[in-house]
C-alpha cells in the first residue's frame, strides 16, 4: 500500500502527506474522484466519510426542463389535488395567471399578495383565503416569498405544495418556513411545509432582472458554502453543494450579461435546486445568523446583503474549515474561497459593501452584539472582536486578502 502511494504521489504531484490508506484503499484528500492506478482502482474522496453522520433527506418530486410547466396541471392530479390555490407576488401576477389558465377547473383561485419575510398578517390573510377558497393544494409561482407563503398555509393545514420556483434561493427545498411579528422574523423546521412536488422551468426565470438574478446566485451560492462546513453536514450533501457552486458561478455571469440565454438559466437553476437541498439538510453557521441579523435590524435586502457578507463570512472561517475552503476554491476554480466569492460578485456587478446598501457604519458593534448573542454553530468562534472586524471589511467592500 506505501508502494501504491508512493506511485499516486508521483504520477499526481500530490505531497505524500495528502495521501492515506484506509480500508485497502489508497485515498487522497480533497478530491472527489476515481482514479486508476497501475496497481488498482485508487479512490480520491472528498469530506471523508470517517466518522458517524446522519442523512435525512426527505424528498420532493422534480420536474426539470425548459417547458415543464406545460405538466403542471398534470402534476396537481398526481398530488390527488382538485382546487388549486395559485399564490404569487403581486408583481408575479400574469405569471400566476397563466398558471391559472393551464390548470383550468383544477383552480381554486389565484392570490397574489405574498411579500418579502411572510408577515403575520399577509399568512392569516392567505390562510383564510385558501379556507373560502376551500383549496386542497398550494401551488406557488414566485421566488422565496412566494414559497414562503405557501409553507405558512401548510404549517397550519398541511396542504401539499407545488413549487414553480423563478429564482435561485432554494426555499423549494427546504422544510424551513419563516413568519414574520411585529417586525421580528422566526423561523422554524417542520416537514409539512416541504414542496411535495417542485417544478422547474427556466423559461419562467428569463423574466428574473440581471440585477437580481447575479445576487440571488450568491445567495444559492452561500448555502452551499455554509453546508460545506457544517458540524452537521455529511459527504453527499458536500457533493452537492459543491457541484451548486460550479452550477451557478458557471451560470450567473451567463445570465447577468445576457438574461435571455434559456441554456444558462437551466444551469443556474439547476445549481438553485442543489443549493436548496443543501441549505434544508445541513445546519447554517456565522453567514446566514448575520444575514438575518442585517437584514432584520436594518431592513436590508435579502440577497444583497447574502452577496455583501458571504466573502467575509467564508474568510472569517478560512482557517477554521480547510477542507470545506479548497473545494469552495476547486468548484470555483479560484485559488482562495473567500477571494473567488469576492470576485465573482464583482464579475456580476452585484454590491460588494454594507455602505452601497444603505447600512449606517455606526450600525456595525450594534449587528455585532446581536450576531453573537446567539450565534448559530459555526467552524470558528463567533466572537464580538472578530465579528466587528468581519463586518467592517464587509462595510467597506474590501477585497479578502
Ligand atoms: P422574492 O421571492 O422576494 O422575489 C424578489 C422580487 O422578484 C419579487 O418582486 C418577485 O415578484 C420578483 N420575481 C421573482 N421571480 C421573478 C421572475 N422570474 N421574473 C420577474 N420577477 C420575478 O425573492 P427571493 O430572494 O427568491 O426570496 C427571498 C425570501 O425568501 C426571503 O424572505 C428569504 O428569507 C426567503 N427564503 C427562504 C428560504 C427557506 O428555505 N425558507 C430559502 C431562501 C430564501
Amino acid at each position: 500500500m506505501a508502494r501504491a502511494a508512493n506511485e499516486v504521489s508521483s504520477q499526481l504531484s500530490i505531497e505524500s502527506n495528502d495521501i492515506f490508506e484506509r480500508n485497502g484503499y489508497c485515498l487522497i484528500k480533497s478530491r472527489a474522484q476515481y482514479i486508476q492506478n497501475p496497481a488498482q482502482v485508487v479512490r480520491i474522496a472528498i469530506n471523508m466519510p470517517t466518522g458517524s453522520f446522519v442523512y435525512d433527506q426527505p424528498a420532493s418530486r422534480v420536474i426539470f426542463g425548459a417547458g415543464s410547466l406545460n405538466r403542471v396541471a398534470e402534476e396537481v392530479n398526481k398530488l390527488g389535488a382538485t382546487r388549486a390555490i395559485v399564490l404569487s407576488t403581486p408583481e408575479q401576477l400574469g405569471q400566476a395567471s397563466d398558471v391559472a389558465q393551464r390548470l383550468g377547473a383544477l383552480a381554486a383561485g389565484v392570490y397574489p399578495e405574498a411579500v418579502m419575510h411572510v408577515p403575520i398578517e399577509t399568512a392569516r390573510a392567505a390562510r383564510e383565503e385558501a379556507r373560502r377558497l376551500q383549496a386542497d393544494c398550494c401551488v406557488a409561482v414566485g421566488g422565496g416569498s412566494t414559497i414562503g407563503l405557501g409553507k405558512a398555509i401548510a404549517l397550519e393545514s398541511s396542504l401539499p405544495i407545488l413549487a414553480i420556483p423563478t429564482t435561485y434561493a432554494g426555499s423549494e427545498m427546504t422544510p424551513i418556513y419563516g413568519l414574520t411579528e411585529a417586525g421580528v422574523k422566526k423561523t422554524g423546521r417542520d416537514r409539512r411545509v416541504l414542496p411535495k412536488t417542485v417544478i422547474y422551468d427556466p423559461e419562467l426565470t428569463l423574466t428574473l432582472p440581471a440585477g437580481i438574478s447575479g445576487t440571488s446566485a450568491m445567495n444559492a451560492i452561500a448555502h452551499c458554502v455554509e453546508a460545506l462546513y457544517a458540524y452537521d453536514g455529511n459527504p453527499i450533501i458536500s457533493l452537492m453543494a459543491a457541484e451548486g457552486i460550479r452550477a451557478l458561478s458557471r451560470s450567473a455571469p451567463l445570465v447577468v450579461n445576457e438574461p435571455g440565454n434559456l441554456a444558462a438559466r437551466a444551469d443556474a437553476l439547476y445549481g438553485a435546486w442543489l443549493a436548496g437541498t443543501a441549505l434544508g439538510a445541513a445546519a447554517m453557521g456565522v453567514h446566514h445568523k448575520l444575514c438575518h441579523t442585517l437584514g432584520g435590524t436594518f431592513n436590508l435586502p435579502h440577497a444583497e446583503v447574502h452577496t455583501v457578507i458571504l466573502p467575509h463570512a467564508t474568510a472569517f472561517n478560512r482557517d477554521a474549515a480547510p477542507e470545506a475552503m479548497r473545494a469552495i476554491a476547486e468548484a470555483l476554480g479560484a485559488r482562495d474561497a473567500a477571494a473567488g466569492i469576492y470576485d465573482l460578485a464583482v464579475r456580476l456587478h452585484a454590491p460588494v459593501s454594507l455602505r452601497e446598501l444603505g447600512m449606517p457604519q455606526t450600525g456595525i458593534e450594534q449587528a455585532a452584539r446581536l450576531a453573537t448573542q446567539a450565534p448559530y454553530r459555526n467552524p470558528r468562534e463567533v466572537e464580538y472582536d472578530g465579528i466587528v472586524k468581519l463586518l467592517s471589511n464587509a462595510w467597506h467592500g474590501v477585497r479578502p486578502a
